[in-house]
């Protein structure tokens, strides 16, 4: 964030009469237009001479000595640079650390708190119960061989003798310090009939510190080398004392009492310098809801700005239109899908375009329910396009369909990138005249140069990636209703965050018929043994496939990764010479992947070998074996996928990880696997694997980061924030009251312009 001065400051140099100044926008001619912290806008001192020429300048001069007296002046937009305490280089520390502003500050929360009691001696020190110690320091020894690594000293006050250690504490090797003064907090027991303190909070003392259980409680900061927690602290606590007008409040009084939430003001005070635990906690709680409440009203304001913002055609369903679809299906539709359809069919019958999220595993039904669509908004006499991350995704889409819209008359067509010259152009011409109903291509293809002639529903399957950005570019041309379909099953706590701004429908479980898969993690030494077992199976005609994380060789130390050309080589010259094996991978001719496939769907290819290109949207009932080789490679959600290759038909299914692997995420994302087929609760487990952290990096959910709330571990408050903020954009779609003045400016603070918030400010 920028800070462009609202009026201005100037700086005094305790040493000398000059002045820097600051000056703001208004008075443009002492800004030399560089941009960046107010010192460089400056770009020096100035003498006062040339500052008395002006009146706004002279006035200017007046506001200057006011804050120079009272010492006022410190503003949310305000640089830490300009803290006491803080110049130039603290403040470049502090920018790396994500703190510009004082806003910036009061965000950065401490990670840990000290709550020390009162110091006693030693010899007071009673076993289990919490203490705090000043001592000398009068040995020190770090155990790098004991596992784990032990940092111990020996501490001595004038009543006894005390050990100290801490696990893993190597770090601590150039804190601590022989013969000087350590206050230690923690509890202490018996340990070899020596008391023993084990990993304490502590501060090395030197004899600048008057009273140094003031600096020793209260928030441990994230440091960064040459600033460390303590001068964080230092810095921060002159700030709480302008808190009140600092921050203001965001809910009136019953919403506070409703969410029995702390005022705003109470919570930064305390999350910074907590007087006791339960005020800890509930400083807490009021922040992370605040946070978590200011995503959910940016994402309630994006939503209702794509719902208000057009209008869509609205299809009409009769119990004609209804019945002519489902005769296309050779089943009947499952309860979960006719859910799903009926929450479309609701979408779809208004102007307001539909903006739903489709989601369900991998086989679950969805491409059925997208169809449903497509068939209803081709008999309200518009267009559907039927969108997939890859070439082959998007004609195992078009494949299936052929297999319900036989004999129909239904005009559908596959694009593909393949098709060039006058075939190409003329299929795109009947396009635009409205000659073909049902468009089936890659995303990449049908943004680029497609003409549609009245598009009125757009389903894009994303499979396992979250496509955030197609779906935002699609809103470029016309605005058709718009499925989402997904096959990773999104937690719901992703489903309400970074796809906060959808409608979702779920598919929770599989049509009738399915055997569920059996999933083993082979130790690489069974491999004869597994190769054995799928022979078997191979010679009960049924197909496998196996999947390798690269397509060649790479040096790697230490280990052979699996490469798919090798695997194949291997397989159909040694393992499976009786066998039809076959290689696919991505960079293979589109022709060639096409034949491939052919030949497995149709039973003449027994086993595949493959890199993921068989991750998405591959529908062949008869594979029922599904190897993956150096499994630790792959993410959970990425294995999920793969394993929901198989188990579509009504034989019994195998999935087979090879891994040898001693990483403990690994370990964990295999056991998962072994454990589990339930798709969200698999989701959720990478979600808590891999940290929510991942999940905003990219910032392209367009979401602010999040500093003290995590989406899992508040689920309950997050639940509670959604409903509060949508709740308030549907009573003040424009956050025009004036009571939502306070959420208004740190909405516009913290979105920026991402959401367009700028026009209401
Ligand atoms: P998804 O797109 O979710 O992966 P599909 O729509 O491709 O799932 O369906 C997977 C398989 O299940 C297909 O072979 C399809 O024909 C079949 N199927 C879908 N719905 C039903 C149903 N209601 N009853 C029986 N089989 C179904
Ligand atoms: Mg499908």
């Amino acid at each position: 964030m920028r800070w462009i001065p609202t009026c201005a400051v100037v700086t005094t140099h305790r040493t000398g009469p000059l002045c820097r100044l600051l000056a703001n926008d208004a008075l443009g001619r002492y800004n030399d237009g560089r941009e960046g912290t107010p010192g460089a806008i400056a770009g020096g001192e100035w003498d006062t001479a040339q500052i008395v020429e002006s009146d706004a300048v002279v006035n200017m001069q007046d506001v200057v000595e006011k804050q120079l007296q009272s010492r006022e002046g410190v503003t949310l937009s305000m640089p830490v640079q300009y803290l006491k305490g803080v110049g130039p280089a603290r403040a470049a520390i502090f920018e790396k650390l994500g703190v510009c502003t004082v806003a910036d500050l009061l965000e950065y929360f401490p990670r840990d708190w000290i709550f020390a009691p009162e110091r006693i001696k030693i010899a007071a020190i009673k076993p289990d119960e919490p203490a705090t110690i000043l001592a000398l320091v009068e040995s020190i020894d770090y155990q790098e061989y004991r596992r784990p690594p032990i940092f111990e000293v020996v501490a001595a006050d004038d009543t006894g003798v005390c050990r100290i250690v801490w696990f893993n504490g190597g770090y601590l090797r150039n804190q601590v310090r022989l013969g000087q003064l350590i206050l230690a907090s923690g509890k202490a027991g018996i340990y070899k009939h020596q008391l023993q303190m084990t990993n304490p909070k502590f501060m090395m003392l030197d004899e600048t510190h008057a009273e140094p259980e003031k600096h020793f409680s209260g928030g441990v900061y994230p440091a960064s080398g040459r600033l460390g927690s303590r001068q964080i602290k230092q810095i921060i606590l002159p700030v709480l004392e302008h808190l009140d007008d600092l921050v203001s409040e965001f809910y009136d009084e019953a919403v506070l009492k409703e969410t029995n939430l702390v005022g705003r003001r109470d919570a930064f005070a305390w999350i910074h310098m907590p007087p006791d635990e339960q005020k800890l906690d509930k400083a807490k709680r009021r922040l992370k809801y605040d946070e978590l409440f200011l995503m959910q009203l940016g994402l309630a304001l994006r939503r209702y700005r794509t719902q208000h913002s057009a209008s869509a055609t609205p299809c009409v369903l009769t119990d004609e239109i209804d019945s002519r679809i489902r005769r296309r299906f050779p089943f009947l539709l499952t309860e979960d899908q006719n859910a799903c359809i009926a929450e479309i069919v609701q979408d779809m019958s208004r102007t307001t375009p539909m903006n739903r999220l489709l989601q369900g595993d991998v086989g679950s039904g969805k491409t059925v329910v997208a169809l449903y669509a497509a068939l209803l908004a081709i008999a309200n006499r518009t267009q559907a396009a039927i969108m997939a991350p890859t070439e082959i995704l998007a004609s195992q889409h078009f494949l299936s369909m052929e297999r319900y819209l036989k004999n129909s008359q239904v005009r559908r067509v596959l694009l593909t990138g393949g098709l060039t010259g006058r075939k190409r152009e003329e299929l795109l011409t009947q396009i635009r005249r409205g000659e073909i109903d049902i468009i089936v291509g890659t995303v990449a293809l049908l943004q680029k140069d497609i003409e549609f002639h009245h598009l009125g529903l757009a389903v894009i399957d994303e499979q396992h990636k979250f496509g955030v950005h197609q779906r935002a570019e699609l809103r470029k041309d016309g605005v058709p209703h718009c499925l989402v379909m997904t096959a990773t099953p999104i937690p719901r706590t992703l489903a309400m965050t970074a796809f906060g701004d959808l409608d979702v429908s779920v598919i929770k479980h599989c049509p009738p018929g399915r055997e569920a898969v059996i999933t083993r993690w082979v130790d690489p030494k069974d491999r004869r043994k597994a190769y054995a077992f799928i022979r078997e199976r191979l010679r009960a005609r049924k197909q496998a496939y196996f999947v390798c994380p690269r397509i060649a060789a790479v040096e790697e130390t230490g280990r052979e990764i699996k490469a798919a050309t090798d695997t194949w080589k291997e397989l159909s010259e040694r393992v499976f010479p009786e066998f039809q094996v076959a290689l696919l991978h991505g960079r293979m001719p589109s022709a060639e992947k096409q034949r491939i496939m052919t030949g497995f769907r149709k039973g003449r290819i027994d086993v595949l070998v493959s890199t993921t290109v068989v991750e998405v949207g591959v529908d062949v009932p008869n594979a029922t074996i599904m190897v993956i080789e150096a499994a630790d490679r792959f993410g959970l959600a990425q294995l999920h996928q793969l394993r929901g290759r198989i188990g579509r038909g009504e034989s019994k299914s195998y999935c087979l990880l090879f891994a040898e692997t001693d990483n403990e995420v690994a370990k964990s994302r295999l056991e998962v696997m072994t454990r589990t087929a339930d798709g969200f609760e698999i989701a959720e487990q990478d979600l808590r694997i891999r940290g929510p952290g991942e999940l905003f990096s990219a910032r392209q959910h367009g979401l602010p980061d999040m500093k003290i709330a995590n989406i899992i571990d508040d689920y309950d408050l997050l639940v509670i924030a959604r409903r509060h903020a949508f709740q308030m954009v549907c009573a003040d779609p424009s956050l025009a009251q004036p009571e939502h003045r306070n959420i208004r400016r740190t909405l516009i603070a913290k979105f920026g312009s991402s959401l367009g918030l700028a026009d209401i400010a």
